[in-house]
């Protein structure tokens, strides 16, 4: 039962923050990319639970219409190509994959036009991974500030994918540079975002020691998907 998986999870994070002393608060975003909607409405009936996330942008697009009328946020956390840019309305809560100069640019001419503003991730490929889209560490700041004087766009926080591994250990001290460079976003170039998209199903707890603040659980909820 997704009720019972959810609330598991919510614990098992609460008691890793407490015994590592982490203070962030933690979101839970439920990933259901490939799951009918039947599976989304079904979660929200039985745990009013609210945050889901999609990855591609056509089943993305048509869950957003039909959920419209339901307390739901939805967040697109896929690849956005520049072509379906012209799409977008009000149906993400959040857009976490800003990816490149050319994909803000399109989007804030875009939301100027719809008159909305759009909360964005900017995403980092923190590990320089090939099969990974987002920007590299070194040019996080200049998207960032791209983003920031974007009057359509509101910079909520950086998001990241790790690499593919065996371990999840091994990506520990990817999760640990991204927090190190969100805590630079604050100090430093005073951008006050408050959002560190990090951790999926086999890697949120670690995600969480070293500071996520939203983590996207897809099968650990919803079960393996079938394709
Ligand atoms: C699928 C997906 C997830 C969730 O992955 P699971 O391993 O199923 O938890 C998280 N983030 C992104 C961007 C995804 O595409």
């Amino acid at each position: 039962m997704f009720k019972d998986r959810l609330e598991d999870i919510k614990n098992t994070i609460e008691e890793t923050k407490s015994r590592k002393g982490c203070t962030q608060d933690v979101t839970v975003m439920a990933v259901s990319k490939r799951f009918p909607l039947s599976d989304i409405t079904n979660a929200y009936e039985t745990s009013g639970h609210t945050v889901f996330g999609e990855n591609r942008i056509q089943e993305a697009l048509e869950k957003a219409e039909k959920l419209k009328n339901l307390p739901i946020e939805l967040h697109f956390i896929g690849h956005l190509q520049k072509n379906k840019v012209k799409y977008l309305k009000d149906n993400f809560t959040m857009i976490h994959s800003l990816d490149s100069l050319k994909l803000a640019n399109l989007m804030q001419g875009h939301f100027e036009r719809e008159n909305r503003i759009q909360d964005v991730l900017v995403q980092v490929n923190i590990a320089s991974d090939e099969n990974k889209s987002g920007v590299g560490e070194e040019e996080t700041f200049l998207m960032c500030d791209y983003v920031m004087q974007s009057e359509n766009l509101n910079l909520r926080g950086l998001m990241m994918m790790p690499p593919l591994v065996d371990d999840a250990e091994e990506n520990r001290p990817h999760f640990a540079r991204m927090k190190k460079l969100f805590d630079k976003c604050n100090d430093i170039k005073r951008y006050n975002i408050d959002v560190l998209s990090m951790g999926m199903s086999d890697d949120h707890l670690i995600a969480v020691e070293e500071g996520s603040t939203m983590v996207r659980i897809g099968t650990a909820l919803f079960g393996q998907r079938q394709y």
